[in-house]
């Protein structure tokens, strides 16, 4: 049997990386793996039973214990059994997952559980962290950009399309603020690594960018 083949996409929120990263993993029959998921739904256990967000050893504890199940192929998000899809992209949740982030143990609990994706599947993850500390020896990194103005409008378009009405000025803070604490907490922060491709999407169509990954997966794999 060959190694499992690891695509890690990295990029700042709002780039396109969950929809071309499910696109491109049903097309090369990869699990699809959202990391921002899993802080996601540590951040939503934490604020329903009123851990405080600075209480690092206890957030610790959730994150160790969360059962979280994504769905193959799908965007279902289980937390301890329960249905979150929908709960992990309520107003709050984004900022909130972004502040338990940084919080070195989390981090250490979930990358365990994010490892353990790839032991028997090939896998394309998203995330801020994948090429850089989750997996470092990915065959394929990514990092996929764009301008901050297109990835505020594009946030805000999938929010709406979700159902969830927002103040575009607000999204566009709210996403200034986000990749800014992202880009640099002292634990894991988002940058390129070395050996990652760089894409910007800025005035590339969804079509194009997972014509571009494709490309490189390519380039980088026997596929
Ligand atoms: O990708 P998404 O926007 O859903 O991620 C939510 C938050 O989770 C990010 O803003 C970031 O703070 C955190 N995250 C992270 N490392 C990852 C994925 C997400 O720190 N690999």
């Amino acid at each position: 049997m060959t190694a499992p083949v690891v695509v890690a996409i990295d990029g700042p929120a709002g780039a396109g990386k969950s929809t071309v990263a499910k696109r491109v993993a049903g097309r090369l029959g990869y699990l699809y793996v959202d990391s921002g998921a899993m802080y996601r739904a540590v951040a939503l256990w934490a604020l329903r039973n009123g851990t405080g967000l600075e209480d690092w050893h206890r957030l610790e504890q959730l994150a160790l214990a969360a059962d979280i199940q994504l769905e193959e192929r799908t965007d279902r998000v289980y937390l301890n059994g329960e249905d979150v899809t929908e709960a992990i992209r309520a107003e709050g949740i984004s900022s909130a997952a972004s502040r338990i982030s940084t919080v070195p143990g989390v981090r250490r609990a979930l990358v365990e559980k994010q490892k353990q994706f790839a032991l028997s599947h090939s896998v394309v993850m998203e995330g801020r962290d994948i090429g850089t500390v989750v997996f470092p020896n990915a065959r394929v990194k990514i990092f996929l950009d764009a301008a901050p103005g297109i990835r505020a409008d594009r946030r805000h378009r999938q929010l709406l399309d979700k159902g969830i009405e927002n103040d575009p000025s607000e999204t566009e803070r709210e996403i200034r603020v986000r990749d800014n604490r992202d880009r640099t907490r002292a634990e894991a922060p988002l940058l390129q690594a070395p050996d990652a491709e760089y894409v910007d999407a800025t005035s590339m169509d969804l079509e194009e960018v997972e014509e571009a990954v494709l490309r490189i997966i390519r380039t980088r794999t026997s596929h």
